[in-house]
Formats: structure tokens, C-alpha cells, sequence
């Protein structure tokens, strides 16, 4: 009796794992080519956007032409020829490739030798992120989420597998510095985010992360740091503020 209850529990073990397996395969090879489940394309420079609604020739250029002007700010120079974005509008895809975190805007996937980047919804006549019915507003556009997430897979280009041992402040705060059109200057950002604990109307006025964004602001400006003295930091997010603390106090 024993021996056919465990025998049993095997069974369903190495089934389940199997199953869960395929799926994540599946997913996977999904994420890594995703081509065909976006009919509509247009490309513009080195950026091609594919979505899975039509997209309005004007409206969608201009989108392109905004997003390469955002990313030719960055000091950090994109390696290849062409980067691809993927839209979707539709809740089921959306639902499909943003798992396991479906409340994010946008991801950046890169597997080694390249990489593309997803965006939940967009407005390409207005330049706005649509995500579940809302509706993004300025500084968080559609040219901005573009940026920030072509940043992270240019990034990566730049620093291969040290990309985990990149702190997070960095990660997410030098993409933000690269999307946001009107940047503030690190006073002006001191003076608007104060100590306050960072919550959603600061992330609406300030961007996703505006506390990354503030010490990467600050070691640019204040410390003189390139991007790639950045990229090389294994600062901690309360080293770094520990730092501009002093640096303030002085
Ligand atoms: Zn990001």
C-alpha cells in the first residue's frame, strides 16, 4: 500500500515538474521571439516598434524619432544596429509576457547575445503608455518608458553578466536619467524630494524612481562620474546616500 502511495507521489512529482518545465520553455522561447504574435511594424532609425494593434504612421514615427533623440543624450552608445520594442495592447498578451509582474509598464529582456524590450500599451498619437486603462502623463511618455527600457538592454551590451552585480540604485537610476525628457538638476530634485518616502504622486511629478534617480543625478553632477564609473560602483543605495548626506551637510 505504502510502496503504491509513493510510487504514485513520484509519478505526479515528475509529471508536475515536466509540465512546469514545458511552460517556462515555452515562455521562454515566446519572450525571445515574440515576432509572431505582433502583426503591425514600423521602424524608424535604429529602433523598430511591433505591436499588436495598427500603428498610425505619424504618430509612430514621431514615437521613434523621440526615443532615438532621447537615447542620443546618453554617453552610453548603443552596440547594434537595430533594437526592437514590442507592444501590448491587448489584456491577454499583456497578461501573457509582462508574468510574472503584470503591474509594470515595460521590461527589457537580453539573453547574452542581444535583446528587445516590451511596453504594456500605447497611444502612439498622443506618445502616452496606456496600461490598463490609465493613462500615463508627463515626464512618465511613451518616448520615456522607450528610453529607459532600451537603456537597460544597452546597459547590458555594456556590461555582460556583471549587469547582477550593478546595485540597483544604478540599474534603474541611469535609465530614468536617459528617459526623462526635462531633467532637473540635483538641487532641484534635493529641494522637491526632500526625505519624503517615495509614493505615487512623486513617481507620477518625478518618474518610476526618483529617488535612483536623485544620486545618480548627484554623482554625475556633484562627483564628476562618468556612466561607466557608475556602472562599476558596488556602492550600496545607503552608501550612496550616505554620501550625498555628508556632501549636503558640508
Ligand atoms: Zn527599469
Amino acid at each position: 500500500m505504502e510502496a503504491i502511495l509513493l510510487r504514485t507521489i513520484k509519478r505526479t512529482l515528475l509529471w508536475a515538474t515536466v509540465v512546469l518545465a514545458t511552460v517556462a520553455l515555452s515562455l521562454g522561447i515566446l519572450i525571445t521571439w515574440p515576432g509572431p504574435l505582433f502583426a503591425f511594424s514600423l521602424g524608424s532609425g535604429n529602433i523598430i516598434v511591433a505591436s499588436d494593434h495598427p500603428i498610425p504612421p505619424r504618430g509612430g514615427e514621431r514615437f521613434l524619432r523621440d526615443c532615438e533623440r532621447l537615447l542620443e543624450r546618453s554617453p552610453l552608445k548603443a552596440k547594434r544596429s537595430h533594437y526592437r520594442l514590442y507592444v501590448t495592447n491587448d489584456e491577454w498578451r499583456q497578461r501573457l509576457f509582462f508574468i510574472p509582474r503584470p503591474e509594470r509598464w515595460g521590461f527589457a529582456w537580453y539573453y547574452g547575445f542581444g535583446g528587445h524590450a516590451f511596453l504594456s500599451g500605447a497611444d502612439f498619437e498622443t506618445g502616452r503608455v496606456v496600461h490598463w486603462g490609465y493613462v500615463g502623463t508627463p515626464p512618465r511618455t511613451l518616448a520615456y518608458l522607450c528610453a529607459h527600457e532600451l537603456t537597460h538592454i544597452i546597459v547590458s551590451e555594456h556590461v555582460g553578466l556583471d549587469r547582477f552585480h550593478v546595485p540597483q540604485w544604478v540599474w534603474e537610476g541611469l535609465p530614468e536619467c536617459g528617459g526623462i525628457e526635462k531633467r532637473e538638476t540635483y538641487k532641484q530634485l534635493r529641494d522637491a524630494l526632500g526625505d519624503q518616502p517615495v509614493d505615487i504622486p512623486m513617481r507620477v511629478k518625478y518618474g518610476s524612481y526618483p529617488r535612483y534617480r536623485l544620486l545618480v543625478t548627484y554623482f554625475i553632477e556633484k562627483k564628476g562620474w562618468s556612466f561607466d564609473q557608475l556602472l562599476r560602483t558596488r556602492l550600496t543605495e545607503d552608501g550612496a546616500t550616505e554620501i550625498m548626506r555628508v556632501d549636503d551637510k558640508d
